[in-house]
């Protein structure tokens, strides 16, 4: 029994520590990010802080992106929003934005 319990925490630990931050430094990554670009990065509509958005993985981490700053985004949230859209397209739909001149999506 005790060696049961033993080999599922640690399992969870490692899953808690390799996916994502949490707290403090998280919070810090989202003014960080939005303070350099507050506006959503597809519909480029401005956001406001601190809920009216949501930070993305660029290249979601999943498909090879890295868990920095700079693979972070602004996506506007809530019903419709971008951040809704890009997780669904990131999960299945190849449908992607163009992207412009200016690096941003141009639709
Ligand atoms: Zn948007």
């Amino acid at each position: 029994m005790a060696t049961d319990n033993r080999s599922f925490t640690v399992k969870a630990k490692r899953y808690d520590t390799s996916k994502r931050m949490s707290g403090r430094a998280l919070q810090k990554r989202r003014l960080a990010v939005w303070a350099e670009d507050p506006c959503c990065a597809m519909c480029r509509r401005l956001t406001a802080y601190p809920s009216g958005f949501e930070l993305d993985h660029t290249v979601p981490l999943f498909k090879g992106g890295e868990d920095t700053e700079a693979n972070c985004q602004v996506l506007c949230n809530g019903i419709n929003g971008c951040h809704e859209k890009k997780t669904a397209d990131d999960l299945g739909y190849r449908h992607r934005p163009t992207i412009g001149p200016d690096g941003y999506p141009g639709e």
